[in-house]
């Protein structure tokens, strides 16, 4: 593969030439992997960038059909859109549903948005590393924002916060006991919580919700990136298209004062450096993933089992063993 031909086709906006991008950052073959790394450190000269904003929630609330909807009012508005999926295969019950290539047909029509589903059979680790490349391809791509959407399930929220600039909960009406479910560690990374399917017979359980949520978030302790009145609630109908243009300006206004403050350098840094030593750990634990570590690693426990060795004598052998590999 030629990578500087691929890389200035993906400066050209080539949505072909970004899907195969991502492609190979998502190979696990070592060749690949030395392309990938070559792609992206050229593509990284170019210092482009898109607002993130990454998006949870659980299945049916509403994820795809609000971002479609939302996606087609900022294309409407002259702006480029790149949507990716993180969904790591280990949360998945019967069936993908990020990975339906049916959703949001509307969008992914639409010339200036593009729609990656996450791809099947990767481990949490890789998950994060290729859902990273993948946003920084679409950057280099020219896309103005990047929405990245994750089911509400365990880490993928954590992998998809520490790469977003905004995060936003997407909840459907509920009663108040409701609120429980929800996790405080989601809670506590939220920006804004949209509370969807605002319309209908379901307007009045919405609105009791979204007052329920605003009580929540202020109980919680005050963060130093948040202007007065965020993190914040507020109501949508992603299906009849309402209250989106208000979020959407919202979180301009809350992204523009970050940038403003300092918080969005800040923010972009300290993930930076949290990649890189999520980079080392995972560098380290793959080298204890071979066939010989593996046996040796049993050996070595059984005999701090057997009284043989102190689990420290052992461990410092294990990795004197690693080193000399
Ligand atoms: P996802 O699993 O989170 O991606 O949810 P979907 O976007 O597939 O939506 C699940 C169901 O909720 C579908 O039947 C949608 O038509 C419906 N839905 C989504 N948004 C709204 C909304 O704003 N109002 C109403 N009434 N239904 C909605």
């Amino acid at each position: 593969m030629d990578i500087t031909e691929l890389s200035n086709k993906i400066l050209n906006r080539d949505r072909r030439a970004l899907a195969r991008a991502i492609t190979l950052v998502e190979s696990q073959r070592a060749d690949h992997r030395a392309q990938a790394e070559h792609l992206l450190s050229e593509l990284a000269k170019h210092h482009r960038q898109a607002l993130r904003i990454g998006l949870s929630g659980t299945p049916g609330v509403g994820k795809s059909t609000f971002i479609e909807s939302f996606g087609l009012m900022l294309t409407a508005q002259g702006l480029r859109v790149a949507v990716l999926a993180v969904d790591p295969s280990s949360a998945r019950s019967g069936g993908s549903i990020l990975g339906d290539k049916t959703r949001m047909e509307r969008l992914a029509r639409d010339p200036n948005a593009f729609i990656r589903p996450s791809p099947s059979q990767t481990h949490l680790g890789g998950v994060a590393r290729r859902s990273r490349e993948a946003v920084a391809l679409c950057e280099a791509a020219d896309y103005d924002v990047v929405l990245i959407e994750t089911v509400g399930v365990g880490q993928s929220e954590t992998v998809v916060a520490e790469i977003s600039d905004l995060f936003l909960l997407l909840l459907a009406p509920a009663g108040g006991d409701e609120l429980q479910g929800v996790k405080r560690g989601i809670m506590e990374i939220a920006d804004v919580i949209l509370v969807n399917k605002a319309d209908g017979d379901l307007k009045p359980a919405a609105t009791r919700t979204c007052a329920d949520y605003s009580g929540a978030l202020r109980l919680l302790r005050k963060r130093p990136q948040d202007p007065p009145g965020f993190p914040k609630a507020m109501m949508v109908s992603a299906l009849e298209d309402r209250g989106l243009a208000l979020a959407w300006e919202e979180l301009q206004q809350l992204n523009t004062w970050r940038c403003e403050q300092g918080h969005w350098s800040r923010r972009r840094a300290e993930q930076a450096r949290y990649w890189f030593a999520q980079e080392v750990r995972q560098t380290l634990l793959a080298r204890l993933d071979t066939p010989q570590a593996r046996a040796r690693m049993i050996d070595l426990a059984n005999s701090v089992a057997n009284g043989d060795q102190s689990a420290t004598t052992a461990a410092q052998q294990m990795l004197a063993d690693l080193d000399s590999d």
